[in-house]
């Protein structure tokens, strides 16, 4: 027997509807490529997306029909991004940090018909150009006034795309299957692959992401995606914002820590989502400048391991909340969040920031479970590492034309149904996940496992280090040695003996590292993450001093 409740598709475009319904005066404020802050509202979004339909409508883009983007977080980019979505086009957000070469395969490959660009891009776009086998129109995000003459070929300015076009245009009425949004993994090994996320999934993980274990927010909220929307949607903030009425602050170009500063108190910000290394751009800000946070109230943190330091920067120093976060753009993006747990609450305070360290529960919408490399379970003991295995209703199935296929039915699934995240973790009795590693940064040493994460969140906590991580190096022995690699702060000059003594009593004696190196600059990634392909090849034929004892 069917129940019998009122057919009501999850389409994304009924966000912004109801965003615009509800909060039409609510403000959209964002910190334009141009340079100056810009102010706008859910009323003004909602219209000019409509006539973003129409015209792209007017210029042959049909349901299914990719559009790409390669822009920062703005009003004009997710005026675009329900303009494409509602209509049923796919919106390709673009990461502008990837190679040019990497940037045109996937451009190519997810086959956009209109690339949208801020004039940032100009320089990629005009480098890539002829290699676009796809685009047919390019649309610079700025006015007619402001745009460089013939910057790139049959270029048109965002108020022209726009122009003379109606607010009347239909959206919505399809499956809640129906494809919006794709965004490409960062492919560190091999080419990117594709998530192609559904608008049911992107709903369904908005109102998850967004419950009070989570980002927590409401309509007395003004809420600032520093995690640009790029990188797995914002963190799905340019939904869950219009759907409980926050005001909406967009960083735009601008991730330096004065100028996400200016924003955050200028604009009464009381929430902001971002990985640790704009965070702790933002701290150094704040701390260097004897300033503090007169709105912010709580920040969400993942993308990587949260550096204790931060943690207890924002909690102890300023009186911030944090929210650790794991995901992974296959996973929508949001996994876990580190609220504390019933039993945390008795813990005395540096026991809850111990457990704030660890990654967190899953909430309503994702299971977790970890098992070996044959699919067998292990114990949720808290000490039982694992293959961190995940499934969800906004976990990827399958990744965009099959790639990276792993059964007959095109998809990116283990036998048991469940997304291997290549992450390695453990699963405590009260269900808080911890992870150790990326299963592929594992330091392999003597047949057991090392956790570089482990190592390096010590490491970055010490006086005078801006950045720190281990990596394994051959060792004849053990295989695999830990190395530690450390970027010192300007000014400042860590020793050897220091950093081995930082790290002394903390962790088991036989994760050691067996010698700490010193760097000018950590290679960060495309996603701001450190860049350990490049460390390993930087490092691949180091000679640990306890290589030659071994011989
Ligand atoms: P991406 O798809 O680029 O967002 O990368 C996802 C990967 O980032 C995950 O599989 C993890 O390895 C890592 N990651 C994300 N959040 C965290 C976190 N809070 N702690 C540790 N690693 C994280």
């Amino acid at each position: 027997m069917l129940g019998l409740m009122q057919e009501w598709p999850l389409t994304v475009d009924k966000i912004i509807d109801h965003a615009k319904t509800n909060f039409p005066r609510r403000e959209v404020v964002t910190r334009s490529t141009e340079g100056p802050i810009t102010r706008s509202n859910y009323a003004a979004v909602w219209e000019n997306a409509k006539r973003a339909t129409n015209a792209f409508r007017a210029r042959g883009v049909a349901s299914g029909d990719r559009v790409g983007t390669l822009a920062w977080t703005t009003d004009r980019h997710m005026e675009i991004w329900y303009g494409a979505m509602n209509m049923g086009a796919v919106l390709h957000t673009v990461n502008p940090r990837l190679f040019p070469e990497q940037i045109a395969w996937i451009i190519n490959h997810a086959e956009d018909k209109i690339l949208f660009l801020d004039t940032t891009f100009i320089p990629i776009v005009e480098k890539i150009a002829p290699l676009l086998k796809t685009v047919t129109t390019f649309v610079l995000l700025s006015d007619r006034a402001q745009a460089p003459a013939g910057a790139i070929p049959h270029f048109v300015a965002y108020d022209a795309f726009l122009h003379g076009h109606s607010t009347d245009a239909a959206w919505g009425g399809f499956d809640e299957h129906t494809a919006a949004g794709l965004c490409y993994t960062s492919g560190t090994t091999g080419d990117p692959k594709g998530v192609l996320y559904s608008h049911r999934s992107n709903v369904l993980h908005a109102m998850m992401a967004n419950q009070t274990d989570g980002f927590g927010c409401g309509a007395q909220d003004a809420v600032m995606p520093i995690a640009p929307m790029f990188h797995a949607n914002a963190w799905a903030i340019t939904f869950v914002a219009p759907m409980c009425g926050a005001k909406l602050v967009m960083p735009g170009p601008k991730l330096d820590g004065a100028n996400l500063y200016e924003l955050i108190e200028g604009e009464g910000v009381t929430f902001i989502a971002g990985v640790p290394t704009v965070q702790l751009a933002l701290l150094n800000h704040v701390r260097d400048n004897g300033l503090k946070f007169s709105t912010l109230r709580r920040v969400a943190i993942g993308g990587s391991a949260i550096p204790e330091a931060v943690l207890r920067a924002y909690e102890d120093d300023y009186g911030v909340e944090v929210i650790h976060a794991w995901g992974m753009t296959e996973m929508s993006p949001i996994g876990t969040f580190g609220k504390p747990h019933p039993e945390h609450v008795k813990l005395g305070h540096d026991d809850r920031i111990k457990a704030k360290l660890k990654q967190g529960r899953a909430p309503f919408g994702v299971e977790l479970k970890i098992t070996d490399d044959d699919g067998n379970l292990k114990p949720h003991d808290g000490k039982a590492f694992g293959r961190l295995m995940v499934r969800g209703p906004a976990v990827a199935r399958a990744y965009f034309k099959n790639a990276g296929a792993k059964n007959d039915k095109g998809e990116c699934l283990e036998p048991c149904g469940f997304f291997d995240t290549g992450d390695v973790a453990t699963i405590d009795e009260l269900g808080v996940m911890q992870i150790t590693d990326r299963a592929k940064d594992v330091i392999k040493s003597g047949g057991e496992w090392i956790s570089s994460i482990d190592i390096e969140n010590i490491a970055m906590g010490a006086d005078g280090v801006a950045c720190a991580a281990v990596i394994g190096v051959y060792h004849p022995k053990w295989d695999e040695r830990p190395l530690l690699i450390v970027e010192p702060k300007s000014g400042a000059h860590p020793t050897r003996e220091r950093m081995l003594a930082v790290l002394d009593g903390k962790i088991a004696k036989w994760w050691m590292p067996d010698d700490v190196v010193f760097v000018e600059k950590i290679p960060l990634g495309a996603t701001g993450k450190i860049n350990k392909l490049a460390l390993r090849e930087m490092f691949k034929n180091y000679q640990l001093p306890t290589t030659q004892a071994a011989e």
